[in-house]
């Protein structure tokens, strides 16, 4: 489960696929859309880049975060397709 990250670009999400990042460090959660990501000008960036971006928002703990990529839709056809 380490090549997709590599592999998938933000242009190749779904609109409704949603990128769940997790703290490290605090156990935190937040998600990332597409159309966000876009909005940053990230869209040609690796999904392992956007990982390796992310901190933490809460105060004081700037920790790095593990990302998962969520899809709505398409579970089962992803985790054997891709993994
Ligand atoms: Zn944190």
């Amino acid at each position: 489960m380490s090549g997709w990250k590599t592999r998938l670009r933000v242009s190749d999400l779904a609109d409704d696929d949603r990128l769940e990042l997790l703290c490290r460090k605090c156990g935190q959660s937040r998600y990332l859309v597409k159309a966000e990501l876009e909005a940053r000008k990230a869209d040609q960036l690796y999904l392992d880049e956007v990982e390796r971006r992310a901190m933490c928002r809460v105060f004081g703990c700037k920790g790095r975060m593990r990302m998962a990529l969520i899809r709505s839709h398409k579970v089962s056809a992803f985790v054997g397709g891709m993994a």
